[in-house]
């Protein structure tokens, strides 16, 4: 069988569980997953690049199926580098459903070869958002529950 290379591309900023759960189901379905941590610059981010990647990092490091890294451009082009014939992404509910049919559909246009794989979130995890963490963080909430231990631990900080 062929070796199932997954690309979870997002902004990741910062990772919550919900990513987490995203990615540790999907391990049931490939040999490796890359977590790719897009650089936009039309996008203003909370957490700087080297923050969001140490997290990541922090919170896999035990996982020997899953790597880190951060890319520019198209999700696709990426793909091919990493020879990754998978896009994994999150459903959460409607709104992410219409964004992601879009940008699948998208995707799968310019590059047939390429599937998307979108795992529909668990109920615990589908109000969970990096959005609501920030807001959260910004208005001085509780949020620890939400994200790894270490964003918990450092956010504060970073
Ligand atoms: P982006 O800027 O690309 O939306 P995010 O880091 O916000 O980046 O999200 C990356 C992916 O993770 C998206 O497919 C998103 O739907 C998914 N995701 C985010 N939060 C959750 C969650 N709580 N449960 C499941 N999937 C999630």
């Amino acid at each position: 069988m062929n070796f199932r290379i997954a690309v979870f591309p997002g902004s990741f900023d910062p990772v919550t569980i919900g990513h987490v759960n995203t990615v540790e189901r999907s391990m049931e379905l490939f040999d490796k997953i890359i977590i790719a941590i897009g650089q936009n610059s039309q996008k203003q981010y909370l957490f700087a690049l080297h923050q969001r990647m140490k997290w990541l990092k922090e919170v896999f490091a035990d996982n020997g199926m899953v790597e880190v890294e951060t890319f520019e451009g198209l999700t696709v082009d990426f793909c091919k580098k990493k020879n990754a014939g998978f896009i994994l992404r999150g459903l959460r509910n409607l709104n992410d459903f219409e964004y992601e049919r879009t940008i699948a559909s998208l995707n799968k246009s310019i590059s047939p070869s390429i599937e998307t794989v979108s795992l529909i979130s668990l109920p615990e995890y589908s109000h969970i958002s990096s959005t609501i963490v920030k807001e959260l963080i910004r208005h001085k909430g509780k949020f620890d529950h939400l994200v790894p231990a270490c964003v918990s631990r450092d956010a504060l900080q970073a």
